[in-house]
């Protein structure tokens, strides 16, 4: 059986000059490799015990083996609304539950997955929808990060008409303001937005609700609101040492980086 890839970053020189993903493409042949461990499972323990979402991992890799990327595309995007971010920023507990892990290294799910994505943008697979039939009724939706966003497809796809208001400049939450580029570059969410725009949702960024609108205002207007606004307040601790210069929270620091790297502040140092 071939051995998981370990070889999967960018060269150091390269990647040290600028803050984009760190992980190469693979090639074809890794690719056929990587998935074809897949295949030769017996009992596969990842999608029902590991994954969250059920991803059907066994057959997408199949087909990926297969070099049948619309079969894989259709497998991975019945169990995700956005599997170009699971692609990247999952920490991949399919990975965990994975049988060849038990007695080697398991098979990199992640990766993969991210390959069948981005195959499916290239060929065209991914397209704005439009739901069969229109319900008439109206849905505001409040806080545009990954739970708003998905909320925000699901209803459009049943056929309602959804709003999603967000108080930042650009719509995505901790997608954007909180997980670097490293790991996610931003134009893999605005690619997102821009087909969810496409397929009627609006976008009503630069607005806070309770402060710029009403809550009152968006219940009278919607039939339905849905409050999906995170948790914005980082916990902060107490130990030793916390007191001490250069010392960040997280959520404040990566906003910050994500910001600058946005173009949206000027990069000073915190
Ligand atoms: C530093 C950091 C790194 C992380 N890295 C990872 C990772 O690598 N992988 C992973 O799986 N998860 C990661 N997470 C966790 C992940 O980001 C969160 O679980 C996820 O973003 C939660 O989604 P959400 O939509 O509930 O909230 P959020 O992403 O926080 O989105 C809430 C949105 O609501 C908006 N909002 C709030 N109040 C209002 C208001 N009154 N009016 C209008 N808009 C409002 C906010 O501006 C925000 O855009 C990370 C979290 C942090 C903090």
């Amino acid at each position: 059986m071939k051995q998981r890839l370990h070889n999967i970053y960018r060269p150091i020189d390269e990647r040290k000059k600028d803050f984009k993903e760190v992980e190469r493409n693979l090639t074809a042949a890794e690719i056929k490799q990587q998935a074809n461990r897949c295949t030769e499972c017996g009992i596969p323990f990842c999608h029902g015990s590991g994954c969250p979402l059920e991803n059907v991992i066994p057959e997408m890799n199949a087909a990926v083996l297969a070099g049948n990327y619309r079969e894989a595309w259709n497998i991975l995007s019945s169990t995700s609304n956005f599997p170009e971010f699971t692609a990247r920023i999952c920490p991949a507990l399919c990975e965990g539950a994975c049988t060849a892990g038990i007695d080697g290294s398991p098979v990199m799910v992640r990766q993969l997955e991210k390959v069948i994505v981005e195959k499916a943008f290239e060929l065209g697979y991914v397209t704005p929808f439009k739901a069969e039939k229109s319900s008439g009724k109206k849905v505001g939706v409040v806080g545009s990060g990954p739970a708003g966003l998905a909320v925000a497809d699901e209803l459009t796809r049943q056929g309602h008409a959804v709003t999603v208001f967000e108080k930042n400049t650009a719509s995505g939450g901790l997608l954007r303001y909180g997980i670097p580029d490293f790991k996610l570059e931003k134009w893999i969410i605005d690619r997102r937005i821009n087909l969810m725009k496409e397929s009627g949702i609006k976008f009503e960024c630069n607005t806070r609700i309770g402060v710029d609108v009403a809550i009152e205002y968006l219940c009278k207007r919607f039939d339905a609101v849905v409050i999906a606004i995170g948790t914005p307040e980082a916990r902060d601790i107490s130990v030793p040492g916390r007191e001490l210069s250069n010392i960040h929270l997280a959520l404040e620091f990566l906003n910050g980086q994500n910001r600058a790297n946005a173009g949206e502040i000027d990069a000073k140092p915190l």
